[in-house]
Parts: C-alpha cells; sequence; structure tokens
C-alpha cells in the first residue's frame, strides 16, 4: 500500500467505492467521474505505478478480471461496445498513479472517437527506423 494513494484507499476501505468485483489480488468498481454509464476500471490490489511493473502473474490476473467484466460492464447499460485501455505514464494522461484499467462502455452515438483520434499526425518513419524500432522492441521483449 502506497501513502497517498486513492486506489490504495478504495483497496483499504477507508474511501467508499461502488465495488463490482473482488478477489484476492483484483478489485473493480465504477469510475466515480465517468465518461460513459458503466465506466469501471479495474485494479491490481498491490500498488503499482506502470503496467511494466505489474508482476506477471498479477498482470494476467488483471487482464483476467477485465476480459471477465467487459461483458456484464456493457449489458448494464446496453451498450454497442466498450473501449479498454489504460493510460499508462503521467504523459499518457495517467492521473492516479496506481495501475488501472479502464472499461468505458461505447454506443453507436456517443460521439466518441476511437482510440486513434487521441494522436495527431502519424509520424513519417523510414524502413530503416522502423526495422531499429522493431528490433530494439522485439530484444527488449526477450530480457
Ligand atoms: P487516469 O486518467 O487513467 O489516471 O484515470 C483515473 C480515473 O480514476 C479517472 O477516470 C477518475 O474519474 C477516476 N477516479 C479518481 N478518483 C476516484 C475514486 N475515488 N473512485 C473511483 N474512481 C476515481
Ligand atoms: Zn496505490
Amino acid at each position: 500500500m502506497s501513502d497517498d494513494c486513492i486506489f490504495c484507499s478504495i483497496v483499504a476501505g477507508e474511501i467508499p467505492s461502488r465495488t463490482v468485483y473482488e478477489d484476492d489480488d483484483v478489485s473493480a468498481f465504477l469510475d466515480a467521474n465517468p465518461l460513459a454509464p458503466g465506466h469501471t476500471l479495474v485494479i491490481p490490489k498491490a500498488h503499482h505505478e506502470h503496467v511494466q511493473d505489474v508482476p506477471n502473474d498479477l498482470a494476467s490476473d488483471v487482464f483476467s478480471v477485465m476480459h471477465r467484466l467487459v461483458e456484464p460492464a456493457e449489458s448494464a447499460v446496453d451498450a454497442d461496445g466498450s473501449t479498454v485501455a489504460f493510460n499508462n505514464g503521467e504523459a499518457a494522461g495517467q492521473e492516479v498513479p496506481h495501475v488501472h484499467g479502464h472499461i468505458v462502455p461505447r454506443f453507436d452515438d456517443d460521439g466518441g472517437g476511437p482510440i486513434h483520434s487521441i494522436f495527431g499526425a502519424r509520424p513519417d518513419l523510414d524502413d530503416d527506423e522502423l526495422d531499429d524500432i522493431a528490433a530494439s522492441v522485439s530484444d527488449g521483449a526477450d530480457d
């Protein structure tokens, strides 16, 4: 548990939440300032800031709970789909420094865009740059 972490406080029962799922390692609750009805957050109970900080087994558990909750979150509000995403790091808009996955129900007429709409102009990368990036990511995945 981290002091001054609002999600750790929720896990500890110190502040209220509309919890929709809980087990020994993972908790899920409604977002207090929802982007859509049914907006749900899924967190590891242990405090980790970024996706890459979460141990493998726990990361699997978090994804498993997200997988389990997508259909009920959509059905609860009769949604047509959902955006399932992590804001990972301040640069990506992460405001709460305790890793959390968003399940945001989506509707045909909600006026929101795809995740692609977050970004502006796309980078113009030549083949050498793409090869270098691919090699670097691939090497990192082997570590
Ligand atoms: P992010 O920008 O990815 O860090 O998202 C943080 C999310 O946490 C926002 O959607 C907030 O509305 C939500 N949030 C902040 N405080 C609480 C809280 N006490 N209970 C539930 N959701 C919260
Ligand atoms: Zn925390």
